[in-house]
């Protein structure tokens, strides 16, 4: 295993690949029970956005634990009709083949949980019910740590992988990348059996992205960094049961809208995967294209200079509401607006926000 210091707070770790990698299920086994807990599951939730693969992740775990490594496992998903852009929870048990695992529940205390988008980290129920021994990985390139991680227990490990830049450099996905990195923190989960199982989802429907996939899962073994001192509780943290905010007596008449306007507190950040629209006011007619094909209302206006050309101008974009389409970039005709990677706090920078006395 390789260290070297790094930034301060920072420890580079190479691949903990031993011999235990390799090995077959009867060995797996023990070290499952050595290294996690002989009396409960190893559990695991991923955390993510419909698109970006964590239900193939979790399933690809689940298949390959069961069928190839001589575990018992069980996993399902739990995500909205919305299919891309909603919120979605992958959740895999692992267990010994002696223990079949009877609870379909949610994970609600994991032992490691994996986030798929860096913006899921503002919802504190990421991060909700992670077992004080946990591990947290998340998808982000390397820069200050979010501050949302100080509330991760002080003794969990934390993980950080650029699992979006490797897979548009491999032409992958984030899940790819995700699964290599667990393979990676957990010497219990067989790397060549996972990769086996993820190549086997990907053959028969997509052969063509089998490399760039396997080449994924090896950079996310191996290009993550262990981040020191970033969590400050204590102990295991709550898990989270959020009850609706009306129930059967107390909900309004069916038709009422309660709030009206409420659509301008939705956040569709997260929706975004790696690329967002960046304009240049230099090379912008204000023709007003781009406004017409974008979906979410995003593009902010204002007045033209008095004498000016133009009457109205495009100002810039409102990234809250941004899910990151790009088809106002395909429909400009000046090149104004161009598909740029999104690093962090680039969105923060640029946004032009379109309700200034709402939400600034
Ligand atoms: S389509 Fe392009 S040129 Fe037209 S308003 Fe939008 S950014 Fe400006
Ligand atoms: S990428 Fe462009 S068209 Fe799509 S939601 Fe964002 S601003 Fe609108």
């Amino acid at each position: 295993m390789e260290m070297k210091a790094d930034t301060p707070g920072v420890r580079r770790v190479g691949v903990p690949h031993g011999p235990a990698c390799a090995d077959s299920g009867g060995q797996q086994m023990s070290q499952l029970t050595s290294l996690q807990h002989a009396s409960r599951f190893f559990e695991l939730r991923l955390e993510s956005i419909g698109g970006l693969g964590a239900h193939a992740a979790g399933q690809v775990l689940a298949t390959a634990g069961v069928l190839r490594m001589g575990l018992n496992g069980a996993h399902f998903s739990s995500y909205g009709s919305e299919k891309k852009g909603s919120l979605v929870r992958s959740f895999v048990r692992l267990g010994p083949a002696d223990r079949p695992i009877r609870n379909s529940a949610p994970v609600e205390t994991p032992d490691a949980i994996v986030v798929f988008h860096a913006a899921l980290l503002r919802n504190p129920a990421t991060l909700a019910g992670l077992r004080k021994d946990g591990t947290f990985i998340y998808n982000a390139a390397p820069g200050p740590v979010p501050a949302e991680l100080a509330a991760l227990p002080r003794t969990a490990r934390v993980i950080r992988v650029n699992a979006l830049g490797i897979a548009m450099e491999e032409k992958s996905r984030p899940n790819a990348v995700l699964l290599g990195t667990l393979c990676g923190a957990f010497p219990f989960l067989d790397t060549s059996k996972i990769l086996e199982a993820l190549t086997e989802e990907f053959a028969g429907k997509h052969p063509e992205a089998v490399a760039s996939n396997t080449s994924a899962f090896r950079r996310g073994a191996a290009e993550f960094e262990v981040l020191a001192g970033v969590g400050r509780a204590e102990g295991d943290l709550p898990a989270a049961r959020p009850e609706p905010a009306w129930g059967y007596e107390t909900q309004p008449l069916g038709g009422i809208l309660p709030v009206p306007g409420n659509m301008a507190w939705n956040d569709l950040s997260v929706s975004r995967t790696g690329l967002m629209p960046v304009l240049n006011r230099e090379k912008c007619i204000h023709c007003g294209l781009c406004d017409l094909v974008c979906p979410d209302y995003c593009l902010a206006w204002g007045d033209g200079e008095e004498g000016g050309k133009y009457e109205r101008e495009l100002m810039g974009v409102d990234y809250r509401y941004c899910k990151g389409c790009l088809r106002c970039v395909e429909s400009c005709p000046t090149g104004a607006l161009t598909k740029e990677t999104e690093t962090a706090g680039l969105a923060d920078r640029l946004r032009v926000p379109l309700f200034p006395d709402l939400i600034g």
